[in-house]
């Protein structure tokens, strides 16, 4: 940060107090990730300068020769981890990636089935304050009130209701295992097309521990900074049918020159992602979540669907008298950061809240192991059950903190 505190003391200031967070807090929030310092170096270098609009050997630039070596490995590489026909890795965003994928799929008007926002779906999967809300004509699906599992059956009643073009999976706040196979039934029974947003599980994925949906899909899109450990962004895996629309749709459909220093680390991720420390990695995400999960059932706190099968719960903190917002602000003051989040058919708005996602990615990443995850949950029953729990929580998270190093 030297140079930068040179020239711009402020945001040298900024930075340096959002590494000392990152470092003195518990980090729950299940998107969250810390990347290596291969990839933070591939995301800080020169090919940030360089403009490469078009594809590796048809730009509208010159100049491209190295940075075309860079897109070719990120689109080799993510092809193999998942075994997909094509790639296209230059999505700025994941919701870059998902309307991408839209507009080369479907036209404005029709008919999408989406998982419900309050049901754990993501914003760009339908929401009414989003561009596919506006565009598209949404019929929301969800999670059956009883079990907390997605409802299979209601959403084949919907799809032979509503006869939709595009069925989408995936979601941001979903425990269990995604049916892949089943979606695709329903959407062959239909003739729509399946895109699955894989975004929060793709680390998963491509470590053989959540079916993969490049076997069902179409189309299947990701982000590339959560489970799977990457610099913030986007991709799109595709069939070869779909490869063309894919790539227009990204460029010069809704995005201009490609971050080449992003796709640079997102190939330095890929490549992390496919060696055999990332698979070992991703099953202790896997066993953290269920000792971190089993930590707070024992306790007597709910969780939606009753447990977990990936990387996050779900508390449900009804009949608790506090809410998400009250949660996610006593565990901030006392050093770990997670996030409130609405739960099925929640009584409470999506400001308030009568719950609190968890993940453990990150945590994971950081070094912790099982018995850590069952102190976590113990500190956040206490803070949970007292207000005033405070003190020893801090001291506590201070102690598992200081186990584990983070950017030494
Ligand atoms: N899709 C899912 C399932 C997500 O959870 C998210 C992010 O939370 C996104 C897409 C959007 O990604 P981004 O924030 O990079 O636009």
């Amino acid at each position: 940060i030297d140079v930068i505190r040179e020239t711009d003391p402020e945001i040298a200031d900024a930075i340096v107090k959002e590494i000392e967070r990152q470092k003195n807090k518990i980090e729950l929030i299940a998107s969250e990730n810390f990347v290596s310092e291969a990839v933070m170096e591939a995301m800080g270098s020169p090919l940030t300068n360089k403009y490469a609009e078009g594809y590796p050997g048809k730009r509208y630039y010159g100049g491209c020769e190295f940075v075309d070596v860079v897109e070719d490995l990120a689109r080799e590489r993510l092809k193999k981890l998942f075994g997909a026909e094509h790639a296209n890795v230059q999505p700025h965003s994941g919701a870059q990636a998902n309307m991408a994928a839209y507009f080369a799929l479907i036209k404005p008007g029709d008919t999408i089935l989406g998982m419900n926002l309050a049901h754990g779906g993501h914003l760009t999967h339908g929401s009414k304050v989003n561009f596919s809300g506006k565009l598209y004509n949404i019929i929301p699906y969800g999670v059956r009130e009883d079990t907390g599992f997605i409802d299979y059956e209601e959403l084949e009643r919907l799809a032979k209701e509503y006869r939709p073009k595009l069925i989408v999976a995936g979601a941001s706040a979903y425990p269990r295992i995604i049916d892949f196979k089943k979606f695709k039934e329903i959407a062959d029974s239909v003739g729509a097309y399946l895109m699955v947003d894989m975004a929060h599980i793709a680390g998963l994925v491509a470590a053989g521990l959540h079916p993969n949906p490049v076997d069902y899909s179409d189309v299947v899109t990701s982000t590339t900074h959560k489970t799977l450990r990457g610099p913030r962004g986007g991709i799109i895996l595709s069939k070869e049918v779909h490869a063309k629309a894919i790539d227009k749709s990204v460029f010069p459909g809704v995005q201009g020159g490609p971050l080449m220093h992003v796709i640079a680390a997102k190939a330095v991720c890929f490549n992390e992602a496919l060696k055999p420390e990332f698979k070992e990695y991703q099953k202790r995400i896997v066993k953290n979540a269920k000792a971190l999960a089993e930590g707070l059932l024992d306790r007597k706190v709910n969780l939606v669907s009753g447990g977990t099968d990936n990387h996050l719960m779900l508390l449900d903190l009804r009949g608790t008298g506090v809410t998400g917002k009250d949660l996610e602000r006593r565990l901030d003051y006392v050093g770990i950061t997670a996030n409130k989040n609405a739960i099925p058919n929640d009584p409470l708005g999506p400001n308030v809240t009568s719950g609190l996602r968890l993940g453990t990615p990150a945590v994971t990443t950081r070094g912790m192991n099982e018995n850590d995850m069952d102190e976590i949950a113990d500190i956040i029953y206490n803070v949970l059950k007292d207000e005033n729990y405070v003190d020893t929580a801090k001291s506590r998270v201070k102690k598992l903190l200081d186990k584990y190093p983070l950017y030494e």
